[in-house]
């Protein structure tokens, strides 16, 4: 196949929103299990901004985003589950997804149901996903369950509110603002507490009777995390998966005999996707909550790939709401 040329966004060193860069640069064909795909919609993740800047580093010069949705142009050796035409959507690795087309491995990437439109399963896979595997892959979960979830008016939390709805568990959510508690609520939050106005453990210990939640998940880290324990039933779980206000510092396991022998893990989704028939079966699960109109997608935020640099100071200024895609 004859290489042509894809706008792609790239790093060549970490640091603030300015680093992003839009290079035209060619696409390539795809070896042994990988696919060719031309992208409808890229999807816009902070694990994008925690790359960027240097949290979780990469070599560079290295191309970012993670997840999107398009059309597989070609397929190499060995790829069997997508072929040429077939519409597709991914949360997948390396990093590579904000750009026009891409060669990538196929084994993350799976089969986009034609009910899902392109831009949810841009906006969709990575937090779907993610919210898959922390309801259903983390720790048993079952109906009448209590769970403390914090910034759950964003990308992962909107999807969380209306999981947790779907499977009668009791979502306590946080949210910087009264107006994003409301749509937190919408979406299927049994509360939602404002965490900067309100004393939210205090809150969270009343709404439970002075029991404490079974499960916190807490993706907002260095200014959550103590309070979040504090948070627990005793033998709670501590389900901590982010870091949007900075990385958690490093404590004492003893802090979790202290609180009531808590349990706490700290999981990544690409180690539930890295094998294929899980990820597809994620996906798939996903894909049936979408299309059973249990979970909407609900896209508040798009920006053309060009301004990738805006959609990511929108992120980290806590300014966007539900998903946020950059169009192509
Ligand atoms: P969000 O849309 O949820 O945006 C992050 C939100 O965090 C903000 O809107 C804000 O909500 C809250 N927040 C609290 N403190 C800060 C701060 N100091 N700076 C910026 N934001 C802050 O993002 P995503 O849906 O993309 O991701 C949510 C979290 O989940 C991230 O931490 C991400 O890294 C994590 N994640 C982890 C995965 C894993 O497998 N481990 C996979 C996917 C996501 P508010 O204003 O309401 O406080």
């Amino acid at each position: 196949m004859a290489e042509d040329m894809a706008k792609t966004v790239i790093i060549e060193e970490t640091g603030g929103p300015e680093v992003l860069k839009v290079v035209e640069r060619p696409v390539g064909a795809p070896g042994p299990g990988e696919i060719r795909i031309r992208h409808k919609a890229c999807g816009l993740n902070f694990i994008d901004t925690y790359q960027r800047s240097g949290l979780y580093p990469m070599e560079l010069p290295h191309a970012l985003g993670r997840e999107a949705s398009g059309i597989v142009e070609a397929v190499g050796e060995g790829v069997t589950h997508l072929k040429p035409g077939d519409r597709a959507a991914y949360a997948g690795s390396p990093a590579g997804a904000y750009a026009e087309a891409r060669v990538m491995p196929a084994s993350e990437v799976c089969p986009l149901p034609e009910a899902i439109s392109f831009e949810e399963g841009a906006a969709m896979m990575l937090k779907g996903m993610t919210v898959q595997y922390l309801f259903h892959r983390t720790t048993p979960l079952k109906a009448g369950d209590t769970v403390l979830f914090h910034a759950a008016a964003g990308g992962v939390g909107l999807i969380a509110c209306q999981w947790a709805k779907s499977e009668g568990i009791t979502l306590i959510g946080t949210a910087g603002t009264d107006e994003k508690c409301a749509l937190a609520l919408e979406h299927g939050a049994a509360h939602c507490i404002n965490y900067k106005t309100e004393d939210w453990v205090a809150k969270v210990r009343e709404l439970t009777g002075g029991v404490g939640v079974d499960v916190v998940m807490d993706a907002v880290g260095k200014d959550t995390f103590e309070g979040s324990l504090d948070c627990l039933r005793p033998l709670g779980m501590m389900i901590s998966f982010g870091n949007a206000s900075g990385a958690v510092e490093p404590f004492s396991v003893n802090l979790l005999a202290a609180k009531g022998s808590l349990k706490i893990t700290r999981p990544t989704l690409f180690t539930h996707t890295s094998d294929h028939e899980t990820c597809q079966a994620m996906a798939r699960m996903l894909f049936d909550k979408v299309e059973s109109g249990a979970v909407k997608i609900r896209i508040d935020q798009r920006f053309p790939l060009d301004q990738v640099a805006d959609a990511h100071r929108a992120l980290e200024a806590r300014q966007t709401t539900g998903q946020t895609i950059l169009t192509v």
